[in-house]
């Protein structure tokens, strides 16, 4: 058991088997160096929303809706997705824009940017480390 590497942008861990044994060397490459890993396709979006930051459930005008049935809207998609807003994963908020309400879901993990920010554990964020939290020498694990 050598434990994980944890991505550095998204911060996924991958079994050091799999990263040795599985990934083709291209993408190894890019793990080892810090630059991203397939979850978070490289680098380039939030492994949580996949790089959506926020989905729109509902638009309202705000001549059409009263704070009280606003905040009853809100409260039926927090509860449709309760698990995810538990998580921490993302936030069911109403946002308002010009003449409109939007009921959105926002990504807490990314802060709605859509870009990879890290993953559950902020000691993960500085390198590569195995279960213990200890930075992994890459030569050693080769
Ligand atoms: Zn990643
Ligand atoms: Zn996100």
């Amino acid at each position: 058991m050598m434990g994980d590497l944890f991505c550095k942008k998204c911060g996924e861990p991958w079994d050091v088997g799999h990263v040795y044994e599985e990934m083709s060397e291209a993408e190894r490459e890019i793990l080892l160096k810090g630059e991203g890993c397939p979850s978070c396709g490289f680098g380039n979006y939030c492994k949580v929303c996949k790089g959506a930051k926020k989905l729109v459930f509902r638009v309202f005008k705000k001549s059409e809706i009263t704070s009280e049935e606003l905040e009853e809207e809100v409260d039926r998609y927090v509860k449709a997705f309760w698990d995810e807003v538990r998580w921490g994963n993302f936030e069911v908020t109403a946002e308002f824009k010009g003449d409109k309400v939007y009921i959105v879901k926002v990504c807490q993990r990314c802060n709605g940017t859509g870009k990879p920010m890290g993953g559950d554990d902020d000691e993960y964020y500085g390198g590569l480390v195995d279960n213990d939290g200890d930075l992994i020498d890459v030569m050693e694990v080769l």
